[in-house]
C-alpha cells in the first residue's frame, strides 16, 4: 500500500501555504490539457517522495493553497 507517502521536508513545509508559492525543484506538473479548467488547478507531483499536490489557482483566496493530497498526517 503505497497510497499515503511520508512527504519529504519541501513538500511538507509546502503543504498548505499559498498557491501563489513557487513549486521546489522536485516537483513536475501532471495532466496539463487533461485536468478540466487549467486555470483552476494544477496537479504536481514530487518526484522525490511521491506526494501529489493540488495547487489550487481559483476562488476564494482564503482557498487558494497547495493541498497535499496523500500524505499520512503523522
Ligand atoms: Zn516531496
Amino acid at each position: 500500500m503505497e497510497l499515503w507517502i511520508q512527504p519529504c521536508t519541501p513538500c511538507a513545509d509546502l503543504y498548505g501555504q499559498a498557491s501563489a508559492v513557487e513549486p521546489h525543484d522536485t516537483l513536475t506538473l501532471v495532466g496539463a490539457g487533461a485536468v478540466k479548467d487549467a486555470r483552476a488547478e494544477q496537479h504536481y507531483t514530487c518526484t522525490r517522495c511521491r506526494a501529489a499536490f493540488v495547487r489550487i489557482l481559483a476562488g476564494e483566496p482564503r482557498t487558494q493553497i497547495w493541498m497535499l493530497l496523500n500524505a499520512a498526517q503523522h
